[in-house]
């Protein structure tokens, strides 16, 4: 047989147990017409190339980052970052860097809750502090935000506006009152201003970040979403599809439609569809609808089985099974798929009884691939359940050298080192992915697959 290319003399990694590495291979129409043994080459005539000994392997698949919302982070005014010891501190750090630095039209500082020292802030001790201009200060991880009445008031925020889901996504209230701090869907709106980005702006940073990914051997990416910015992220996957129609977009980009909250679901739905329609280029593709099930544990908006010890709460889940199922159902008859940010114990959990109600009900007519992220911790009930039910278990082992003693008082200490169990759920038979979620381009260092895949080999980070 005549092959387009031969490769000989090389370290193959092929991924396949039966034959995990071979010394070379024949291609014929974009597809491997052999991988083996040099002997076995004898069958095939074309231009060998002799690797004189290189490694080759499988391009790699990074099954969840953010290649949108990292835009959003490019150009973030993340505010000047501060610690303090309590909410005083907090409070004279910031009225004295809006005294030195005085008529900004708006102040943003990032503060870690932890430095609260269990105590929160209040809109009017902000706007004491900064009663004529806009003052944000963001959670360290993003998820929370306080701000004052100024930002309220221009965002039209009162007493009245419900919580996107009570307990998850939430104005924090005291006596009906709202307080100025919000949590995961209704904090993300504070984040960006990104309406006043052009297009180069937005084409400079993803060419970077293809790149880096063709330089790193990352073939494909499935982007997690940008939540509460529908609109700029259908603009960038406009602009990727433009990219890919003028042969600039040598990866592929697995896309998705977010949903955050449940009173969205059909809007979410048919919005998937129409992104299925219209992003269908060689190289990207929309069939994926992103929930964010829960939270981040740190900020206790992670939803557990058993409660947080320091606030005897257990957070809350975006659906409960019942919703989850019929949302499974509706994504069964589009032909859709299901990527779901599953960080607490009840938020998998609540996932694995959809899947199983949805199950019974649609017999063999479900196809559906379900994949939980994150996974930072599950209850020992739950861990046969994911191979049982087919649902594929995705990590992010850049965090798996997790420090417990930052979760020990959270969760106690025994909880709190029994963290990222993927080996426990490979050992189970269930599909294992690992990915990077990273949600800012950078110096892309933490986009590293090799760095990934050392830390959750090792635990360790250096
Ligand atoms: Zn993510």
């Amino acid at each position: 047989m005549i092959a387009d290319y031969i490769i000989k003399n090389a370290k193959i990694f092929t991924a396949d147990k039966k034959q995990p590495m071979a010394a070379a291979l024949a291609v014929k129409d974009g597809k491997f017409v052999y991988v083996g043994d040099e002997a076995g080459l004898s069958a095939y005539e074309g231009d060998v190339a002799d690797l004189g000994g290189k490694f080759i392997m499988p391009g790699i698949l990074d099954t969840h980052v953010h290649v949108t919302t990292s835009i959003g982070f490019e150009y973030a005014d993340l505010g000047v970052r501060f610690e303090c010891d309590g909410k005083q501190g907090a409070l004279d750090f910031m009225a004295d860097y809006i005294a030195k630095n005085p008529g900004l039209m708006r102040y943003r500082f990032m503060l870690e809750q932890k430095y609260l020292n269990g105590e929160t802030l209040t809109k009017e001790e902000l706007d004491f502090i900064c009663p004529d201009s806009e003052l944000i200060i963001l959670e360290g991880e993003c998820h929370s935000v306080w701000v004052n009445s100024k930002i309220l008031a221009a965002r039209e925020i009162t007493d009245a506006t419900p919580d996107p889901v009570p307990e998850l996504s939430y104005y924090v209230r005291k006596d009906g009152h709202i307080t100025g701090n919000a949590f995961e869907g209704a904090a993300w709106p504070f984040l960006f201003d990104l309406d006043v980005l052009t297009d180069e702006q937005i084409v400079e940073p993803l060419l970077r970040f293809i790149d880096y990914c063709v330089k790193t051997g990352v073939s494909a990416v499935f982007d997690a979403g940008f939540p509460e910015y529908e609109k700029f992220h259908e603009r960038v996957y406009k602009l990727l599809r433009k990219m890919d129609e003028q042969g600039k977009l040598p990866i592929y980009i697995d896309g998705c439609y977010m949903l955050t909250n449940p009173a969205k679901k059909n809007e979410a739905l048919e919005e998937l569809k129409r992104f299925n329609r219209e992003f269908n280029t060689e190289h990207l593709k929309v069939h994926t609808l992103k929930i964010l099930m829960d939270g981040t544990q740190k900020i206790h908006t992670a939803a557990m089985v058993t409660p947080y010890e320091d606030t005897g709460k257990s957070g809350a889940t975006c659906f409960d099974a019942k919703g989850l199922a019929d949302v499974l159902k509706s994504l069964n008859d589009m032909g859709m798929d299901l990527h779901i940010h599953t960080v607490g114990e009840r938020s998998s959990r609540t996932v694995l009884d959809g899947v199983e109600l949805a199950r019974k009900e649609l017999g063999e007519k479900y196809r559906i691939k379900v994949t939980c992220a994150h996974l930072e911790i599950q209850d020992d009930a739950d861990m046969d359940r994911f191979a049982k039910l087919g649902v594929i278990a995705n990590f992010t082992p850049y965090w798996h050298a997790g420090d417990p003693r930052i979760l020990s008082p959270l969760l106690g200490k025994k909880r709190a080192s029994k963290m990222f169990r993927c080996k426990t759920l490979w050992d189970s038979g269930a599909l294992v992915t690992w990915s990077s979620d990273n949600v800012a381009y950078s110096d892309f260092v933490t986009w590293s697959p090799y760095l990934g895949m050392e830390v959750g080999m090792t635990r360790q980070i250096t």
